[in-house]
């Protein structure tokens, strides 16, 4: 490991720059991590004792509001990120990833460059910006099956799987699989839940007229929350406002519900109820960062709490410093900054985070030069939400709005606030464009076919069917299946047999290329590792170990194959099956 600046810093012990220089080391390129760095360059100008360096793990910012279009199709997944770089040009910009801060030798260890080099980058003053992070974890299956909805890959996801349900859909004869293809559960009833249920409803809707064996009364939108009331963050009238429009247009309301399990075919709801369903977008499952968890965790710095429950933000006062622990500041979502208004925390949002910025980067300059610092002053000046086709809720300086003028006021304002002319122009040309024709159905296939996957299974779910084609090989991670086949004269079914932890099916069908000769279903809650024909063949050819293993599983299963003869990378070799050399 080095501790170095890499620069004039290079010799100089970690946690001061070289003689006056101060350094200011900001951690994340959100929105709070940008705009302290922006307002930090623009104050400073042409001063040479303060450098200013930001750290993030990709090279682009996020327009996030704008992101529900982007899954729906409305707008061009490029048109709404701006490169780092371009934003804070005045700035040295780090793309890497943060792994440790070290408060007491005040350096931040990054894995950095091809090798994922560890480096210590001494600070005299540190900006954490580091947001929150989906996590799924208290829910089973969910962060196996859910789509998420917070950075750019998800939004570009979320899109292909909806068009690739829609294909799928189309040429799908068993009805009971076609109404889960056609069925779309959002969960989460705050501001990105509601904005992306009204967005895909309006990408399927206006996708129909390329579907003639869908019909739109086949087509379902669910949205799940947890209150009685949509949009708790706005004035109850326009969470009312919005619910009217929603279910107007055929969005059903699952209020006063929680998910508790999600599954490949199923969402799991606290009230025992279930939705069969392939698509299932989870807005809810914000948890903090866990750089933040892991410097809060060492002490030093304050944890903000809730009833005495902990939230892993940064405590910080009115002036954006870490409460107790001058040099450190934090902004944004990581952040818990009192309220001006007297009313707790800010809320995590956008609006916040830029203000906030500007007031701590004014503050680090102020105190390198020895001048009091400023409080943090900021009214909201109003909530949007867009719930598509034309419409949305706003409430702006104490007016509320709702229908097409509060959509108008919406779009405006945001393309206003995305950052850069030409993105501007970007956006507002996708947007005209995107008035007078159909919205775009190519399904970009980017994602790698062949890899490994975790699928989660609730008792009684079938993860194989019998008779259809085996593309796939399944190791049980956790859990246990059980193999049944049709009684006879196809009268009731028997179960032929039980499997467990790290035992495999479906070897049999996937190197014949032929249909499964029984149905598998969940005994119990299960877990299942998938892999495909790709998948297996580099396993096998890395490690002969599995190749022996699953040869010697074949050779036990099926005796009477011709497996003696065989290894397994030879059977997966041919892209098309080793049809007939183990044929039963
Ligand atoms: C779909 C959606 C719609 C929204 N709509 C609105 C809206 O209309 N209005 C509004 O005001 N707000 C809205 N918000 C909320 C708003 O986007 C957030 O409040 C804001 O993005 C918070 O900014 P941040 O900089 O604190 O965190 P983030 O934007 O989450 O940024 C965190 C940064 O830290 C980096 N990082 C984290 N960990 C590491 C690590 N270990 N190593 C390196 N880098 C790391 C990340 O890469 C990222 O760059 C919306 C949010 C979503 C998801």
């Amino acid at each position: 490991m080095t501790t170095t600046g890499e620069s004039p810093t290079q010799a100089a012990p970690a946690g001061s720059g070289v003689g006056s220089v101060k350094r200011v080391l900001i951690l994340g390129g959100g929105f709070a991590g940008i705009h302290t760095a922006k307002y930090l360059t623009e104050l400073i100008g042409s001063r040479k004792d303060i450098e200013v360096e930001l750290i993030s793990e990709e090279n682009y910012f996020v327009f996030q509001p704008l992101l529900p279009e982007v899954a729906a199709g409305g707008i061009s997944a490029t048109h709404v990120v701006n490169p780092i770089r371009e934003l804070v040009p005045r700035a040295r910009f780090r793309c890497c990833h943060i792994v440790e801060v070290d408060a007491v030798k005040k350096h931040v260890l990054i894995a950095q460059g091809e090798g994922l080099e560890f480096l210590a980058l001494p600070y005299d003053h540190l900006v954490f910006c580091l947001g929150k992070v989906t996590n799924f974890s208290s829910m089973p299956g969910v962060a196996e099956h859910a789509l998420a909805m917070k950075d750019l890959g998800d939004a570009f996801k979320l899109r292909n799987h909806v068009i690739h349900c829609l294909e799928l859909a189309d040429i799908e004869h068993d009805p009971t699989r076609k109404a889960a293809l056609l069925t779309f559960v959002v969960a989460g009833g705050g501001f990105s839940g509601v904005e992306t249920v009204g967005e895909l409803h309006e990408l399927v809707t206006r996708s129909l007229k390329y579907f003639p064996k869908i019909a739109q009364s086949e087509v379902i939108f669910k949205l799940v929350h947890s209150q009685d009331r949509i949009l708790p963050e706005m004035p109850l009238s326009l969470g009312v406002a919005a619910r009217k429009i929603l279910e107007k247009r055929g969005i059903g309301m699952v209020l006063k519900a929680r998910v508790k399990a999600a599954s490949r075919e199923r969402v799991y709801l606290g009230d025992g109820t279930s939705i069969a369903t392939r698509t299932f977008v989870c807005t809810v499952g914000n948890a903090p960062n866990p750089i933040a968890k892991q410097v809060l965790a060492k002490g030093g710095l304050s944890e903000a709490e809730i009833n005495g429950k902990k939230m892993g933000l940064f405590l910080t006062d009115n002036t954006l410093e870490c409460v107790d622990k001058p040099g450190y500041w934090a902004v944004g979502d990581c952040a818990a900054i009192p309220n001006p208004n007297g009313d707790g925390y800010c809320p995590p949002t956008a609006q916040f985070a830029i203000r906030q910025a500007k007031t701590c980067a004014r503050n680090i300059v102020a105190q390198i030069d020895g001048r009091p610092k400023v409080t943090f002053r900021f009214k909201a000046l109003g909530m949007l939400a867009s719930l598509g086709q034309r419409s949305a809720v706003a409430q702006m300086m104490g007016v509320e709005l709702s229908g097409f003028v509060a959509w108008f006021v919406w779009r405006t304002i945001y393309l206003s606030k995305l950052p850069g002319f030409v993105r501007r122009l970007r956006v507002a040309l996708d947007w005209t464009l995107d008035l007078f024709f159909p919205r775009d159905i190519t399904q970009l296939q980017v994602f790698r076919t062949d890899r490994l996957q975790v699928n989660h299974y609730e008792p009684g779910e079938i993860i194989v069917h019998k008779g259809q084609i085996g593309r796939e090989l399944y190791m049980i991670v956790r859990g246990e299946v059980e193999v049944v086949i049709p009684g006879a004269d196809n009268q009731g079914e028997i179960v032929v047999a039980k499997l467990g932890k790290r035992e495999v099916f479906g070897e049999k069908a996937l190197l014949e290329d032929t249909q499964r000769t029984a149905t598998v279903r969940a005994a119990a809650p299960v877990d299942v590792l998938v892999m495909s024909r790709g998948d297996l063949r580099s396993l096998v050819e890395q490690f002969p170990v599995l190749d022996d293993y699953f040869a010697k599983l074949l050779r036990e299963r099926f005796p009477s194959s011709v497996m003696e003869q065989v290894n397994m990378a030879d059977l997966l070799d041919d892209g098309s099956g080793a049809a007939g050399s183990v044929a039963e």
